[in-house]
């Protein structure tokens, strides 16, 4: 549970939050001793007429930080001979604003230009964030006690109500990507909050399939009804307590995936109250544990927060937590190669039922 809320300015002006477990942390004597040049310009949306969805375009993203030694790691604590992004010596869960955003907040949302007739350009509005987990570099989200997870869970209700508030932005999620298998450029464990300026492909999906479903059942909801459901079938329930259920998805894209939700519907993660988010991390630390266990190895993932929309359609959605590895085998990875890439028409390889069973075997 968060102690103390601390928040700075680095030397480029952006923010960062210290959130401490306990409330005697120092953090006010620790400034940011570089010098560092203006954020970078931000990335635009272009609108893609053939398919109806926005693609954020941020060419400085290429030369973001990439594999650094673990002695210039820039998610590590400050050493005398190191100023990484956190100026403190140690710190607990730690939040700032990404060097390199997808999104930004520091630009005006007005300036929309069109590229052709069809192709209208804006900014891309909003905002990226960093969080980091621990200052332990060699650690893990899945070796977190369980009180660090509560207090992440804090550091995200804080945040997602903060940039949910920010203007023009439709949806904020929070995410992990585990393992270079995924892309991962930086091995400290950490995730990321994006706020996004437009409903994202996926959620509008999910918005179409729950407002039909609300109309033809006079008002369900949809995820309740599928929750509901598993939990009445189980042979694809992985693991479940008081507050939460976790699931393979009666038709899973990946090879493992697992969906973890509250057992009431809740809108977002500050909607989550104190019994539920104590609830979340045993749960969660146990499944994490199933997935490396899978191969006896460390499962490269993403693990991904769906959160209901800020605007139009928010009272259809339903908290949940979408984790999932591409790995199918010890040895085999599973890429989106034809069909899914340009169809968008998933293969899995492995029956959900054999996923679910495999995991809840796995300990
Ligand atoms: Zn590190």
């Amino acid at each position: 549970m968060i102690a103390k809320r601390t928040a700075i300015r680095l030397s480029d002006g952006r923010e960062l939050i210290y959130f401490d477990e306990t409330p005697d942390a120092d953090r006010d004597g620790w400034p940011d001793t570089r010098h560092l040049p203006p954020p970078p310009p931000t990335s635009q949306l272009r609108y893609d007429p053939l398919v109806d969805e926005w693609v954020a375009v941020a060419a400085h993203r290429q030369t973001r930080t990439f594999l650094p030694p673990s002695d210039k790691c820039p998610l590590c604590p400050s050493t005398p001979d190191f100023a990484s992004e956190i100026p403190a010596p140690d710190y607990g869960v730690v939040v700032f604003e990404n060097q390199f955003p997808s999104f930004s907040d520091r630009i005006k949302a007005d300036e929309i230009t069109e590229l052709t007739d069809l192709v209208p350009v804006r900014p891309g509005v909003g905002r990226c964030e960093v969080v980091c987990f621990t200052s332990d570099h060699n650690s893990s989200f899945g070796a977190l006690t369980p009180e660090r997870v509560r207090t992440v869970v804090d550091a995200l209700a804080d945040r997602t109500t903060e940039m949910s508030a920010l203007p023009g932005v439709a949806q904020v999620f929070p995410f992990e990507n585990r393992g270079i298998e995924i892309g991962v450029t930086l091995s400290h464990p950490h995730g990321q909050i994006y706020a996004y300026p437009m409903v994202p492909p996926h959620t509008q999906a999910t918005l179409r399939a729950a407002q039909r479903h609300a109309e033809l059942t006079g008002g369900r909801n949809l995820y309740s009804d599928v929750l509901e459901a598993e939990q009445k079938a189980q042979v694809r329930v992985v693991a479940a307590n008081e507050h939460w259920t976790a699931y393979v998805p009666a038709a899973s894209r990946w090879p493992f995936e697992i969906q973890l939700a509250p057992n009431r519907q809740v809108l977002d993660i500050p909607a989550l109250t104190g019994a539920e988010r104590d609830a979340f991390g045993p749960i969660y630390l146990d499944i994490l544990r199933r997935f490396d266990a899978l191969f006896d190895r460390p499962m490269p993932y993403i693990s991904a927060w769906h959160q209901a929309v800020t605007g139009e359609g928010r009272e259809l959605g339903y908290l949940h937590l979408q984790l999932f590895s591409v790995r199918r085998a010890a040895d085999k990875l599973k890429y989106l190669a034809g069909s899914e890439s340009a169809m968008g028409a998933f293969i899995n390889d492995i029956v959900p039922e054999t996923a679910a069973q495999l995991l809840r075997d796995a300990l």
